[in-house]
């Protein structure tokens, strides 16, 4: 029996069991499906895709994509202590004053900009220190890259001579510009929601953190939640662990609105068609889900100086002895924002550069030295779903993104597109470019052959007061007493930006709410 169960231990979940176990009177449980997060490669930031299809990784497909030429999708999510932020680009990105300006006109009041603000400094440590836009003190370690490569300078000669602004700090007063990115990492290692948050409050006594357990079903009596049933792998089976004030689920996009469904907390036709008894007839939960599709290009790098080579001796020594080096760097080094068309009030693409190979999410990289530019539409107009296949809580859910689905996301895409060959073919890269990996086609093919997912699932326990919203303002599920989701899922408009920071960012506003009602 505990005062609040926390399920899931990711980016939300870690930072809400921290807080919520705060109060030295409040007894919570942390239940993650996967193990601990022991892997060497979760620390070392440049090793993160090596964790791509291992334990870690829940390693989902979404269903084929009509308009990508009926590809199925590879959707990485973290299963580990620390969840996604355990196995990400560790970007630390908050998104634009008008993504959470959005979210207060939608009718959830509290979540605009100049609300959230506060919170977004309050959990953040900027190692430049403390300004307008950026605090110190937080538990979240925000820094500056310790290594650059030469190819990421040359990206950003060329987005300078492509006249795209320089930008320092794209979490500061603009987001439009090109620059090297920040990262959530401190003396060159990861740092994760567990990391920031869970390790330091791992000694309480009055918080406890379960590995290796499954929340299957949420167990709902006299119509609240009164606990979660869970599966064990030792000794396997099914048992039942009961909350006194509440559950919170924190299982991020995918597990969310699976665990609700699985719950019978979603449509009625479609719970009935599964033989899930009804608890709460919710036709949102589920749906709204949005993604940031990116398309990218890798070309041949004729010097060897890409990070293929990170894990050299020397380098391995470097990390190890001076925690500099290729291994601290996060991929993903440098990106900009700009506009699709000059009259757009915020910018809609976002770029990113990695001075590697990145085909197929670097599952086929090919040998050598590569160099990657990718664009994403920040503002999807794109929704999908998640669905359960089945009643049982061991076979994935469904997932569709029907992305391109509205016609209206592909021309901005394209001019993402235009914007990345224009970069990677221009004279800043001269030097190192040798053939394209992908052959050019006119770029509405290009994309519908080659797009992939950037990561940034949301939406799917969308916050609102309609219909078809799934949680209200509170993060509350409606007409569920007892029960909150806080995670990705909530976010009713995907941000312009990486999703982490804005995940946290929502948990440290429900733990607020929960123990300051
Ligand atoms: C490869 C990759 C790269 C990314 N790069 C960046 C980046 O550079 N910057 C950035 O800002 N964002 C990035 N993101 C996105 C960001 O990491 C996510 O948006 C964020 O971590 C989501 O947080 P969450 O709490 O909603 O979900 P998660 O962090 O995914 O946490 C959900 C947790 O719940 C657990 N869980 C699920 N179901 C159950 C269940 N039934 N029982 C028990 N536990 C369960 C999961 O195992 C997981 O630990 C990236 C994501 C990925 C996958």
């Amino acid at each position: 029996m505990y005062d609040y169960i926390v399920i899931g231990a990711g980016s939300a979940g870690c930072v809400l069991a921290s807080r919520l176990s705060e109060r030295a009177d409040t007894n919570v449980l942390l239940m993650e499906a996967g193990p601990p997060d022991r892997k060497r490669e979760i620390h070392i930031p440049a090793a993160f895709s090596k964790l791509f299809k291992t334990e870690v990784d829940w390693d989902f497909s979404t269903e084929p994509q009509e308009h990508l030429n009926g590809r199925r999708l590879y959707w990485p999510r973290g299963k580990t202590l620390g969840g996604s932020s355990s196995i990400n680009a560790m970007i630390y990105m908050r998104g634009a004053r008008a993504d959470y300006d959005a979210w207060r006109d939608l009718g959830n009041a509290g979540w605009a900009f100049d609300d959230v603000l506060p919170l977004f400094k309050a959990a953040e440590n900027q190692e430049r220190g403390a300004s307008a836009e950026h605090g110190i003190g937080g538990r979240l370690n925000v820094a500056d890259l310790r290594s650059v490569n030469p190819l990421t300078d040359a990206f950003l000669n060329a987005c300078e001579a492509a006249g795209l602004a320089k930008n320092s700090d794209f979490n500061g007063a603009a987001q439009e510009g090109a620059g090297l990115y920040q990262v959530t990492q401190k003396r060159g290692a990861r740092v994760s929601a567990a990391d920031a948050y869970l390790k330091p409050a791992l000694r309480r006594g009055n918080l406890t953190v379960w590995t290796q357990v499954h929340a299957t079903r949420l167990m709902i009596e006299e119509g609240r939640a009164a606990g979660v049933e869970f599966f064990m792998k030792k000794p396997p089976g099914l048992q039942q662990v009961r909350a006194t004030r509440e559950v919170i689920v924190c299982a991020g996009a995918i597990g969310s609105p699976q665990l609700l469904l699985l719950s019978g907390i979603g449509p009625r036709k479609e719970l009935e068609a599964l033989g899930i008894p009804v608890a709460a007839d919710l036709e949102g939960v589920g749906g709204n889900l949005q993604d940031h599709l990116n398309i990218g290009q890798s070309y041949h790098s004729t010097k060897p100086v890409s990070l293929s080579n990170a894990e050299s001796l020397p380098n391995l020594l470097n990390y190890i002895l001076r925690r500099t080096g290729p291994l601290t760097s996060n991929i993903a080094e440098a990106g900009a924002f700009t506009k699709s068309r000059a009259d757009l009030a915020d910018c809609d693409l976002q770029l990113h550069f990695a001075p590697v190979y990145f085909v197929e999410h670097g599952l086929k990289n090919p040998p050598g030295h590569g160099f990657s530019l990718g664009a994403l539409l920040l503002t999807p107009k794109s929704t999908g779903r998640i669905y359960l296949r089945s009643a049982d809580p061991a076979e994935a859910p469904a997932i569709d993104p029907a992305y391109l689905s509205n016609e209206q996301d592909v021309a901005p895409l394209a001019e993402g597109l235009k914007l990345v060959w224009k970069l990677l073919e221009s004279k800043a890269f001269d030097a190192f470019r040798g053939d394209a990996v992908f052959g050019k086609e006119d770029p509405s093919s290009f994309i519908r052959a080659y797009a992939e997912t950037l990561y940034h699932p949301v939406g799917t326990c969308r916050m609102g007061q309609d219909a078809s919203s799934v949680v209200n303002a509170k993060l509350e599920v409606h007409g569920m007493p007892g029960l909150r989701v806080a995670d990705a899922s909530v976010m009713p408009k995907i941000v312009r930006g990486n999703t982490n920071a804005p995940v946290m960012m929502i948990a440290e506003k429900a733990a607020r709410m929960i123990l300051e009602p």
